[in-house]
């Protein structure tokens, strides 16, 4: 955090084009939703914002300099690393420019952002304190006062409901520049919108609830209808929800998909959803798959009914086999994700996931990094309080924003740092998954699991659907 004297914006400043500028960094191989939506309530309330995607752009000099804020997006993990080292080049190109960082994680470690140079920290619902601030500072404030953005001292997150605009997506790269949807042995241009955030749920390894607290909000119908038409128009013929949980408000999700099947029959869609909501909205499935679903992703992180016990998940092995089969039977991939590394997963629980994969026919369902997933502690994380992390808690780390944590038996942590480095260069040499996935099972020493590779390489064109970005977190 800097001097106000020297940061304060003389009246009207803001409002030039390019004062205010937006970036993000990451937000999982998609078009940043986390900038469209804002970019649209600037625009309507007379700014002329600025955009950079950092993923697929560079950060241009020029616009950094020509800012008076910066507000940079960090909705989740990744994000926040490679936001936090913008906050340092931003402040050594244009160290006037007040920093701002938005989103989930900034409020998770807004004290630590804040400490690294950060002036202002927004969560929760996010465009509306974004929209003031600017208001403020463009008036000549110091933005100190604004409800819901921590200034000198992390703030509450906003849970308001936002007035939504359609998101602006002129001012962003185009789709063709991020992730696609590979099915059938087709690559096709993918979208990405929101029907609702937050999440109505308390899983304990979540960063949602310590920010949302158990609320969820909905986006009207007709902003996310308008949303979809205009990536269609843009050509994508598929769209992911990117909703927490698509299945939170199942009937406004059904209504919304309902009616972008009948304005383009032939646009395909994903969503996640946790598998109690998939198991309770059963007899939904066959009208998703009707209507374009091609896939799921559940967080569905063990299969150790311990372990998801202590994650209060919510569901149990028993309740995944059976979404496995109700979604098979229904024609739609359930795409797994997973966190196999907890302080309470032993060596034979994760050669029992391997085990499982294989037996499930899931190993096409996985990108291989969900099997090398370490469990991640963010400040604020419901699990930091549990009895059961106690023994295993480290401090905080504040180089890699997480607590640190270690497992009782050595090997697992070696394990899961052998596994990484191996998925990491399977990943950046384009290796078939079916082969990295034997490599693990061989690393794990899961011995039990036999079947030779060449049985399992089939054509790209018998794999389930997926989105080429693999990463997710
Ligand atoms: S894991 Fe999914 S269901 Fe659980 S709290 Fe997070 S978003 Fe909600």
């Amino acid at each position: 955090m800097r001097d106000d004297v020297t940061l304060s914006a003389p009246g009207g400043a803001l409002r030039a084009r390019g004062a205010v500028l937006l970036i993000s960094t990451y937000e999982l191989g998609r078009q940043p939703l986390s900038l469209a939506s804002p970019l649209a309530l600037l625009e309507r309330a007379g700014f002329s914002p600025a955009a950079i995607d950092l993923a697929v752009q560079r950060l241009d000099p020029e616009a950094v300099g020509r800012a008076r804020l910066v507000a940079i997006s960090v909705p989740m993990h990744t994000a926040l690393r490679l936001g936090a080292k913008a906050v340092e080049r931003i402040g050594s190109i244009n160290p006037a420019c007040r920093i701002c960082l938005y989103g989930l994680y900034a409020t998770l470690n807004a004290e630590e952002l804040l400490r690294r140079g950060a002036d202002f920290i927004i969560g929760g619902e996010q465009e509306e304190p974004l929209l003031r601030l600017a208001e403020d500072l463009d008036r000549g404030g110091t933005g100190r006062a604004v409800d819901g953005v921590g200034a000198s001292a992390p703030a509450a997150p906003s849970l308001r409901k936002v007035v939504f605009a359609v998101p602006r997506r002129a001012a962003l790269p185009p789709l063709e520049a991020y992730a696609r949807l590979e099915h059938a042995g087709v690559t096709r241009l993918a979208g990405q919108t929101e029907a609702s955030r937050g999440c109505l749920h308390f899983c304990r390894h979540c960063p949602i609830p310590p920010v949302y607290a158990g609320r969820f909000f909905v986006v009207p119908r007709d902003v996310v209808l308008a949303d979809v038409r205009q990536q269609a128009a843009a050509g994508a013929t598929h769209i992911t929800f990117g909703d927490p949980d698509f299945l939170n408000g199942p009937g406004h999700s059904l209504a919304i998909v309902r009616a972008m099947h009948a304005e383009f029959p032939s646009l395909t869609f994903d969503f996640t959803a946790k598998i109690e909501h998939i198991l309770k909205r059963r007899e939904l499935l066959p009208d998703l798959a009707r209507l374009g679903c091609l896939f799921i992703v559940s967080a569905v992180e063990s299969i150790d009914d311990r372990v998801l016990a202590i994650l209060d998940k919510g569901h149990t092995r028993g309740d995944v086999e059976a979404v496995i089969d109700l979604t098979r039977r229904a024609g739609i991939t359930l795409r797994p994700s997973l966190v196999p590394f907890t302080p309470w997963t032993s060596l034979g629980g994760y050669r029992d996931l391997l085990e499982f994969v294989e037996r499930r026919g899931l190993i096409d369902h996985l990108d291989p990094v969900q099997l090398v997933i370490r469990l991640l502690l963010p400040p604020g994380s419901l699990l930091l309080r549990r009895p059961e992390m106690r023994e295993h808690l480290g401090p905080f780390d504040p180089a890699r924003f997480t607590y640190a944590w270690r497992h009782p038996d050595a090997r697992m942590d070696r394990l899961q740092q052998d596994l990484s480095a191996l998925v990491g260069k399977a990943a950046h040499e384009g290796e078939d998954p079916r082969l990295t996935f034997d490599r693990i099972a061989a690393r794990a020493g899961a011995s039990r699991l036999q079947a030779p590779i060449h049985r399992r390489i089939v054509h790209d064109k018998g794999r389930p659907p997926r989105l080429t970005e693999p990463w997710f977190c």
